[in-house]
């Protein structure tokens, strides 16, 4: 991977860029952006080419872009995923710290993953390039004492050093840490560009459409969710079935869609476990509990996108049909109520509520229903 491969970051890569190139790089930066952008990927490619030992500049025409070369030896051991001058930090990493050994990985970044992986670390000379570079995954999931015990690295980090932290909500971390950082903004991803990748590795257009349009510019997302196999059925499957389900939903089958949800739910944070092993069960669970409920917010998006006259924005253009029986049912007010409905439940599952009370408490509502308290 190199930074010229990398699509639709124009902006990004451009300020580090010209950073670069006046001799002004910085050596703490936030990559701060929506989750499945490309700062990883940056990130990466970034630190590639820091440590190249025979760096590449291409005159463009306002910009001289630096690259790395992928033929020295830093570049093929970089490749082969064991560079010795490249750090990544995540919060996988606690079962093998000193202070937390064994334990499993928590919600949060733990302060034992971010001193003995980084900041007991800093100080080492680079042993094969000319410097050293720490790339620390989620870092809004930073607490706290692990930001406060980071700030004199960041603050004064050795010369040698380069310190990345990838950042989807920069708004969480603590006024302090983003001062001490160079902040460079990561936008979503264009329609088109998502939808192209994803027909290159097989993706049916029709579906590559609706997931890029689902996952609203995010590519690492869009592409999760199309080429992820949940036992029994796709998750293309899943949510065709959702939708239709939705459309013709009544009281009475509450209940039973609810627990169709729950164990689509299970299925695929199934799928994901078997390609992420090391991401916790509680991680994967959230994260497929509050996909499904994204797709039903996008049922709901689009029967006021209908309202208002937009058909041809909607999400569901594969199924105009159920979108457009549900929009005859409901106006485009309840439409926003239900919509915030689903998005107080999505905060619920962020707040680890139980799945299924999730489930039936949402479809009980979304058919109309008061809560019923137990
Ligand atoms: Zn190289």
């Amino acid at each position: 991977m190199s930074l010229k491969n990398i699509f639709c970051q124009e902006r990004a890569i451009g300020a580090l860029q010209r950073a670069m190139n006046a001799g002004r790089l910085a050596h703490a930066y936030i990559f701060a952006g929506p989750a499945g952008v490309g700062k990883r990927t940056t990130a990466q490619a970034w630190a590639k080419m820091l440590l190249c030992r025979e760096r590449r500049q291409e005159k463009a025409t306002d910009l001289s872009f630096n690259d790395s070369c992928g033929r020295c030896e830093s570049c093929r051991v970089f490749e082969g995923g064991g560079h010795p001058d490249y750090h990544l930090i995540e919060k996988e990493l606690r079962p093998f710290t000193m202070d937390d050994k064994g334990k499993e990985a928590k919600q949060d970044l733990p302060i034992a993953v971010v001193r003995e992986f980084l900041i007991d670390k800093v100080a080492h000379r680079p042993v094969m390039s000319e410097c050293t570079v720490y790339v620390l995954r989620e870092a809004e999931r930073l607490n706290a004492s692990s930001q406060n015990a980071l700030l004199k690295v960041l603050e004064e980090p050795p010369k040698h050093c380069f310190i990345i932290l990838l950042c989807s909500r920069a708004d969480r971390l603590l006024p302090t840490t983003q001062s001490r950082c160079q902040i460079v903004r990561f936008g979503p991803v264009d329609e088109p560009h998502i939808v192209a990748a994803l027909t290159e590795k097989g993706v049916d257009k029709t579906q590559a459409q609706y997931w890029a349009r689902l996952s609203e510019g995010s590519m690492g997302e869009a592409l999760g969710w199309a080429t992820l196999a949940p036992k029994g059925s796709s998750c293309y499957e899943i949510k065709r079935q959702l939708v239709d389900s939705l459309a013709k939903h009544r009281l009475e089958d509450s209940l039973e869609l609810a627990a169709w949800m729950g164990d689509a739910a299970s299925r695929i944070s199934g799928a994901w476990s078997d390609i992420e092993p090391q991401t916790s069960k509680t991680d994967l669970g959230r994260r497929a509990a509050k996909g499904l409920l994204r797709m039903v917010v996008a049922v709901y998006s689009d029967v006021m996108k209908l309202h208002a006259g937009q058909g041809d924005q909607i999400v569901n253009a594969d199924q105009t049909g159920p979108i457009e029986a549900l929009a005859r049912r409901i106006d485009a007010e309840q439409s926003a109520e239900k919509i915030a409905k689903v998005y107080e439940n999505i905060r619920w599952v962020e707040a680890s509520v139980n799945e299924k009370l999730i489930f039936e408490e949402l479809l009980l509502n979304l058919a109309g229903s008061r809560i019923i308290s137990a």
